[in-house]
């Protein structure tokens, strides 16, 4: 690995345990084994695939890569047939409106996250912002009956300060975690060619 992405390496786990740090002195009630939030499209920031793909190269063994890789083939397939518009995409809001439609489509036909197996993510020390960031704080009944629940203002307002810090690396942009991620396990161009919003 070039220093170039040594060091954005570095930043996204300074910026990752900094919000872990945050995120782990509030009370809440999210669980080992539930995944109630896991059924809907996860955004990454590019720098953010640093991490999980040095994780999965090196560090999950070959059963879950293999699991994990079949779970992003027939996400791929969902994905293709459901995104809206592709091509037609022009403006940043007509992107933000088929994100929206997606996502709530995905949690509509209760299309799991890829990466979650047996109930457990399995990229869990790496898992990106959005999903480290993602705590309820009333009661998990709450996210079983909307598993699109939004976190309160002030979890918003944590996500968001960490999030300023990880645009800040070159060319960000944000996809969504299984395209992002489709080359390490060797896909190519399993998705359909689609807008990518960049952020900087
Ligand atoms: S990356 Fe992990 S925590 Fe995030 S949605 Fe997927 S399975 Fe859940």
């Amino acid at each position: 690995m070039n220093s170039n992405l040594t060091s954005i390496l570095k930043n996204v786990k300074s910026v990752h345990n900094d919000l872990d740090k945050v995120i782990g002195s509030i009370d809440n009630m999210c669980r080992k084994g539930c995944a109630h939030c896991c059924y809907q499209p996860i955004e990454i920031v590019a720098c953010e695939e640093l991490p999980i793909a040095e994780y999965i190269n090196n560090r999950i063994g070959s059963d879950l890569y293999k699991k994990v890789r079949k779970q992003i083939m027939d996400w791929s397939i969902h994905f293709n047939e459901h995104f809206a518009g592709f091509e037609s995409l022009k403006t940043v809001d007509d992107v933000s409106h088929a994100n929206r439609a997606y996502r709530e489509k995905v949690n509509e036909d209760r299309l799991a996250c890829p990466f979650l197996v047996n109930n457990l993510c399995s990229i869990y020390e790496v898992r990106p912002l959005s999903c480290r960031s993602h705590i309820e704080l009333e009661s998990a009944t709450l996210c079983e009956k909307d598993g699109l629940k939004e976190s309160t203002n002030n979890i918003k307002k944590i996500r968001n300060y960490h999030f300023e810090k990880l645009i800040k690396n070159p060319n960000s942009t944000l996809r969504y975690l299984p395209v992002a991620i489709s080359r390490t396990f060797g896909f190519n161009k399993i998705f359909k060619p689609h807008p990518m919003i960049k952020l900087n």
